[in-house]
C-alpha cells in the first residue's frame, strides 16, 4: 500500500458542479460515493452562475439554488458549497470554476465529478486541454445515459458506478408544477424551501440540460 506521511499528503478535493435547480439525491449520492472511493477529504458543490441568455430564463435565481445546495449539504461535514461561479456571474465555464478553485486551494489535488450525460459533452467544453491539467475527471453512471470514455487524454478520466437514482432536476420541477410530491427525491429541507419560496409553480418549465 501507499505510505503517506502525516501532514505532507496533498488534500484531495472533489468538485461537483451543477445548476442544482433543485439539488436532489442523485447529486448527493454521486458525491458521497466518489468521496469514499477516491478518499476525498472534501467535496465542494459549485452552483452555476445565472445564465444571461434568453434560452435560459427558466433557471431559478442563483441565491435560491445556492441556498438549496447549502441546505442539502449542511449535515455532511465533508461537503461544502462554493459561491465562485455565482459571484463571477454570466455563463459558467468549467475551466473558470477549476481555475478559481485551484488558486483558492493551491495545495490540493482536484477531482471534478460529472454525470454520464455531461461527460459525453466534455470534449466540446471550453479549453478542454487545459481542463485535464487542472483536475482529474470522474464520470459517474446515471440511469438513461450510457457511460463511455469520451476519449480523453490517458489517465485523465475515471469511470465510476454509483447507486442508480433515476432523478433529474427537470423531473423535480415538472412534479412541483403539476402538484406531485418531490419528497424523498430531494432532501426534506429542500422540499420545504421550494414550497416556502414557491419555486417551479409559474409554468415557466423549459427543457434543458
Ligand atoms: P437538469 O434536469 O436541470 O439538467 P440535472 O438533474 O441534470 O438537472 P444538473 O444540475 O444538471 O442536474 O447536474 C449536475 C451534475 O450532476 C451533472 O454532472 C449531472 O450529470 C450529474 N447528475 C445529475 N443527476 C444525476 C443522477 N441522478 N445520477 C448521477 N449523476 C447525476
Ligand atoms: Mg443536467
Amino acid at each position: 500500500g501507499e505510505h503517506i506521511v502525516p501532514g505532507t499528503a496533498k488534500r484531495r478535493l472533489g468538485v461537483m458542479g451543477g445548476t442544482f435547480d433543485p439539488i436532489h439525491h442523485g447529486h448527493l449520492v454521486a458525491a458521497s460515493e466518489v468521496a469514499a472511493r477516491f478518499h476525498l477529504d472534501e467535496v465542494v458543490f459549485v452552483p452555476t452562475g445565472q445564465p444571461w441568455q434568453k434560452s435560459h430564463q427558466t433557471v431559478s435565481p442563483a441565491e435560491d439554488r445556492y441556498l438549496m445546495t447549502v441546505i442539502a449539504t449542511a449535515s455532511n461535514p465533508q461537503f461544502s458549497v462554493s459561491r465562485s461561479d455565482i459571484d463571477r456571474g454570466g455563463r459558467t465555464y468549467t475551466i473558470d470554476t477549476l481555475r478559481d478553485l485551484r488558486s483558492e486551494h493551491r495545495d490540493a489535488d482536484l477531482f471534478f465529478i460529472t454525470g454520464a450525460d455531461a461527460l459525453a459533452q466534455i470534449l466540446t467544453w471550453r479549453d478542454a486541454e487545459e481542463l485535464f491539467s487542472l483536475a482529474h475527471f470522474i464520470g459517474v453512471t446515471r440511469p438513461g445515459h450510457p457511460l463511455t470514455d469520451p476519449g480523453l487524454p490517458d489517465g485523465g478520466v475515471s469511470l465510476v458506478e454509483v447507486p442508480a437514482l433515476a432523478i433529474s432536476s427537470t423531473d423535480c420541477r415538472a412534479r412541483v408544477e403539476r402538484g406531485d410530491p418531490v419528497w424523498y427525491l430531494v432532501p426534506d429541507g429542500v422540499v420545504r424551501y421550494i414550497s416556502k419560496r414557491q419555486l417551479y409553480r409559474n409554468g415557466a418549465e423549459g427543457a434543458r440540460t
